[in-house]
């Protein structure tokens, strides 16, 4: 078998706190390869998101072993580690984390130009990644002068300019209504279907539905890791 994108074995996170220790993940093993969407599920404080900002690299494992594509990220130095996130992990979170004070092309530059790449290069990919979650009539445009969804849409725009493999979005729906989540869950399953792996956390069923793999998550562990034969993103392409 070929090496998985994502492979953790026997991974925990412990936080210390001053009313002592909180195993916000405990255990937890299993790979995920490329190209899948998954939905990671489970009850508020069950360690969702610990587990999300560990595949991210914004956090660092206590105890076990992450792998992405054999690269064992607990040995990587800080300097690799900001690489990998940079180049590799886009970042979807709930509240969308624009600046109010730029518009959306500017807002899908902003990694980019951390990243040192020259202002017209970073408008021309910032405009492409726009068009790419279709809001190309949108670029200029400030946030206040956009819809939740569309706001949604700037942040996946900005999440894919580097083209990274793996997209890790936090509750991505929890803000918007039921109508704009689908679309949103939509835009998702494309991006997954042209090989990025996509990787979100949801309380709600429906948008759960749409991921082939749902990982169920509870007090720090895993309880369940099921395969949703009827998933939307099966559909189509009969994957
Ligand atoms: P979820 O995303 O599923 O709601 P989290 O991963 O945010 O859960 O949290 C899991 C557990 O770890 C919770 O008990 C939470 O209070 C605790 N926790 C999360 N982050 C920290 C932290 N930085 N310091 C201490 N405890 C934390
Ligand atoms: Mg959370």
């Amino acid at each position: 078998m070929s090496t998985p994108l994502i492979d953790c074995v026997n991974v925990s996170k412990t936080y210390k706190t001053g009313a002592g220790e909180v195993h916000a993940v405990e255990d937890v093993s299993f790979s995920i390869e490329k190209g899948e969407m998954v939905a990671v599920m489970g009850a508020s404080g069950s360690g969702k998101s610990t587990f999300m900002n560990l595949i991210g690299a914004l956090d660092v494992p206590t105890s076990g072993t992450l792998r992405v594509e054999g690269a064992d990220l607990s040995a990587m130095d800080s300097d690799s580690l900001a690489l990998y996130r940079n180049q590799r992990i886009g970042f979807v979170f709930q509240q969308f984390n624009l600046l109010a004070r730029v518009d959306a092309v500017e807002n899908v530059m902003l990694p980019m130009l951390y990243a040192r790449v020259p202002r017209d290069t970073a408008r021309e990919r910032a405009l492409e990644s726009l068009a790419r979650v279709g809001l190309a009539d949108r670029s200029d445009h400030f946030p206040n002068q956009l819809s939740g969804g569309q706001q949604q849409r700037v942040a996946i725009a900005r999440a894919l300019v580097n083209n990274p493999d793996i997209l890790l979005a936090d509750e991505p729906t929890g803000a918007l209504d039921t109508v704009t989540s689908h679309e949103i869950m939509e835009l998702f399953v494309d991006l997954s279907i042209q090989g990025i792996t996509v990787i979100l956390v949801t309380h709600e069923n429906d948008v759960a539905d749409y991921a082939r793999r749902q990982i169920i998550f509870q007090d720090g562990h895993v309880i369940e890791d099921r395969i949703n034969e009827n998933a939307v993103s099966s559909k189509g392409d009969a994957r």
